[in-house]
């Protein structure tokens, strides 16, 4: 079997993180909500740190049950400051409070989390294995949006960590066995155009959206950049 070079082999929660979740397209509200709070905790640490206090995070935060976190209260951080299994930072425990109380508004508004976070890229999964690559156009948009409905510990890193995560971003690498597996799980393109960025006319696949082009995956430019998508925009005023 060949994973991704990053997975501890000594470390039987990371393997299987690696082989049951990370990538694959998920679209339960309640996963979409647990990863997206132990992604804010994650700052500044490593994932394994947080994998390995994973079962700790789902006794002290009631299973990840949103609107439970939600209407904690300061007895309730004290409680969680006290607690060594957990990551004891005062910020990121209030952070994510208050981020599940705009996770609520968000599952209000758009139905649930699930639709919000999937209509970026119009519900599919891109292809982007560069490894060196921490953050991208995507993630910096969904991070401004976060942001501004006033989430905190979700830069721009950290929420393309977390479309990794959740397979809006097909991040295994391509001697990775599981990337074809998660591709497969993937919707279906709307059209394959040229790549506008780089000479050796790569193939990405493009949906259109309300005039907008989205980039639906298939994205292997050999420059490792995400190409010019407003080339792609301009095409779009034409049909
Ligand atoms: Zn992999």
């Amino acid at each position: 079997m060949k994973r991704c070079f990053w997975v501890n082999m000594r470390n039987p929660a990371y393997v299987r993180y690696h082989d049951e979740e990370w990538g694959r397209p998920c679209h339960d509200d309640r996963m979409l909500y647990e990863l997206l709070i132990l992604e804010c905790f994650q700052s500044g640490l490593s994932w394994e740190c947080i994998l390995n206090k994973r079962e700790n995070f789902r006794r002290a935060y009631d299973g990840f049950a949103v609107e439970k976190v939600a209407s904690y209260g300061e007895e309730k951080i004290q409680a969680l400051l006290a607690d060594s299994g957990l990551i004891r930072n005062r910020r990121k425990i209030e952070a994510s409070i208050k981020n599940s109380r705009i996770f609520r508004e968000i599952q209000r508004e758009h139905g649930s989390f699930n639709d919000y976070i999937w209509q970026f890229t119009a519900g599919a999964s891109l292809l982007e294995s560069c490894t060196e690559k921490t953050t991208s156009d995507l993630s910096d948009r969904i991070s401004r949006d976060l942001k501004q409905r006033g989430m905190t510990f979700v830069g721009s890193t950290t929420v393309y960590s977390y479309l990794q995560a959740i397979g809006v971003i097909n991040g295994h690498t391509p001697e990775c066995e599981w990337r074809t597996l998660c591709e497969s799980q993937t919707r279906r393109p709307d059209t394959v155009v040229t790549c506008q960025g780089c000479e050796s006319e790569c193939q990405v696949s493009v949906g259109w959206r309300n005039g907008v082009a989205v980039v639906l995956g298939g994205n292997n430019c050999p420059t490792g950049e995400s190409f010019a998508l407003s080339s792609l925009r301009e095409r779009s005023c034409q049909g």
